[in-house]
């Protein structure tokens, strides 16, 4: 069995907006093990990036992880200073964003943010310059990127550079948030390939963050679905595949386009809900066509419905 590289124990964000409390992570409960690559994939809102902020300890005003536990390596990251914590964002968890220019810098050269995020992290001067080159050529990139600025380069071209950046300290877990949306489709290919190919080149532990269904269920070894906050169904691809259970997994599947069969997709109804006064009992029930009584009362619990297959859903006990 391999072993858990990240434990998340019943955490929690909430943030506190002049409009009232948004509940944007609420119980979320795994474990991450070593190389695997784990998909977290559900609509917009549904806590995704707030839950790959919180990993890091890094959730912004006005969010409060209000309770909860991140283990790395048995170490509770939210219990660490912020100068600990400094030290293990980039050379233990690291995060590669959706958009590059989150993480460079448009007034400066690549080489120069690279090489100061190196030197932060305790490198030799002396030996930081062939590190910057060796890892930009990791990601497939030229030697000359190292002295352009990131408005020089394209689209792809930046998300090659935080992926280099983000893996240059060797982390053990990355979290990738999004990072394929602001691509065209084939760099999108190129982008997941290198990302597949760093976890295999060196056993990183991936949290892939994406509102694509279809991008999970071929890449990830391990799904998770969230709405509004809350983890729905979490299971091997394969057992999610073969055994889909949850009502919005499977409307999020019917959303899927097809190019082998004649099945026109089919949109779910209605929209997520707001997340400051959420639906009282299940959070999915007014898009539900399965919701009973019960489902309006009362938040289902998440039960083990195969191994390693859970669901949060009254039809299953
Ligand atoms: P998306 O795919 O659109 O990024 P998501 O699934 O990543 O969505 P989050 O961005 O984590 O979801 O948002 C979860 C909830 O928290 C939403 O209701 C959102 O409006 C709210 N939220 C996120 N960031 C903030 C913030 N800085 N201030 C207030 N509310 C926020
Ligand atoms: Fe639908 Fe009820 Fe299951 Fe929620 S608990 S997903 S409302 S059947």
């Amino acid at each position: 069995m391999r072993v858990s590289v990240l434990e998340v124990k019943d955490l929690w964000v909430k943030y506190y907006t002049f409009s009232g409390i948004v509940s944007a992570v609420s119980g979320v409960s795994f474990n991450l093990r070593k190389g695997e690559m784990l998909a977290v994939v559900g609509e917009s809102g549904s806590g995704k990036s707030t839950l790959g902020l919180a990993l890091l300890n890094m959730v912004p005003k006005p969010g409060k992880i209000v309770k909860g536990e991140v283990l790395l390596g048995g170490v509770n990251v939210l219990k660490l200073t912020p100068e600990e914590i400094r030290k293990i964002r980039g050379s233990r968890l690291s995060m590669v964003f959706q958009d590059p220019f989150t993480t460079l810098d448009p007034l400066r050269k690549i080489v120069d943010q690279f090489e100061e995020f190196l030197l932060e992290h305790g490198f030799d001067k002396s030996k930081s310059r062939s590190i910057v080159k060796e890892y930009l050529e990791a990601v497939g990139l030229p030697e000359r990127i190292m002295y352009s600025y990131p408005h020089q380069l394209s689209g792809g071209q930046k998300q090659r550079v935080s992926i280099a950046m983000a893996i240059a300290l060797n982390p053990e877990v990355i979290i990738a948030d999004e990072p394929t949306t602001a691509l065209d489709v084939v760099v999108q290919k190129q982008i997941m390939d290198l990302i597949d190919y760093i976890k295999g080149k060196y056993g990183s532990s991936i949290i892939l963050i994406t509102h694509d269904l279809a991008l999970a269920l071929e890449r990830a070894d391990t799904v998770m679905v969230m709405y509004g906050g809350y983890i729905m169904e979490y299971a091997d691809k394969k057992e999610l595949l073969n055994n889909m259970k949850h009502p919005y997994t499977k409307a999020l599947f019917e959303a899927l386009p097809r190019i082998t069969t004649r099945i026109l997709p089919k949109s779910l109804p209605g929209y997520p809900p707001d997340l400051r006064s959420p639906p009282q009992g299940c959070i999915f029930h007014p898009r539900c066509e399965y919701a009973t009584e019960e489902c309006r009362l009362k938040r289902p619990v998440m039960i083990e419905v195969g191994k390693g297959h859970f669901v949060a859903c009254h039809l299953y006990r």
